[in-house]
């Protein structure tokens, strides 16, 4: 009898996990690795629940296709191909080590050193060059490295985390402020201290709350 409850219970759950929807970030249009940190987040503010957005291969699909602009062309294909289980886990990967490495920035902390090796690994997917294209080609053709169009987006999004961790952008790197928030963003203008509107709600009327108490 518990066999088959847990058997019923397990099939529940698999169907759960087929019918779930991908639960979208409350911040995007930071740069594209930020982006990739901040699929994950909390839900509910100080007591709330851990969310991933980058639970499967699909969901890692519909977060390339809504980068689909920022991400380089790459080799023909990444749109027809869906991702497969070894493109999720190389982009989880280096999700958890650009969430490391903007931690370390943020509190002025030296960088680990494993991190910064998947990132750098990650980085090298994304090697191409200019060639000439055929007699009637005008323009250059771009060839990469890598033929795994997936893996050379892993490649354009470790990119964008070495610009934003070792160039000048790297001073307006800021972890929100807000209690019970783990997002990352960048300093857009000089009061910003929230990754969304959201957030600063959320403080003001605890800080509300506070007052109305004391
Ligand atoms: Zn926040």
């Amino acid at each position: 009898m518990i066999v088959g409850e847990a058997t019923t219970r397990i099939g529940r759950r698999a169907a759960e996990t087929e019918n779930r929807q991908t639960p979208r970030p409350p911040l995007t249009g930071e740069p594209l690795a930020l982006d990739l940190v901040n699929t994950t987040f909390i839900r509910g503010g100080l007591r709330g629940s851990l969310v991933d957005a980058l639970a499967t291969p699909s969901d890692l699909d519909l977060w390339l296709a809504e980068h689909a602009e920022a991400l380089p062309d790459g080799p023909a294909g990444w749109t027809s191909t869906p991702a497969a289980a070894v493109h999720l886990d190389g982009f989880r990967r280096l999700r958890e080590a650009l969430r490391e490495l903007c931690r370390a920035s943020v509190a002025e902390e030296p960088r680990d050193e494993r991190a910064v090796a998947v990132v750098n690994r990650s980085a090298r997917l994304a090697v191409n060059w200019p060639e000439l294209g055929g007699p009637t080609e005008p323009g250059p053709v771009v060839r990469w490295a890598e033929p795994d169009p997936h893996m050379v987006l892993l490649g354009a999004v470790a990119v964008s985390g070495v610009e934003l961790l070792a160039g000048p952008v790297r001073h307006d790197l800021r972890a929100c402020a807000a209690p019970g928030c783990i997002l990352y963003f960048v300093r857009s203008h000089r009061r910003r201290e929230w990754c969304t509107p959201g957030c600063g709600n959320r403080v003001r009327v605890a800080r509300h709350h506070r007052q109305r108490r004391s």
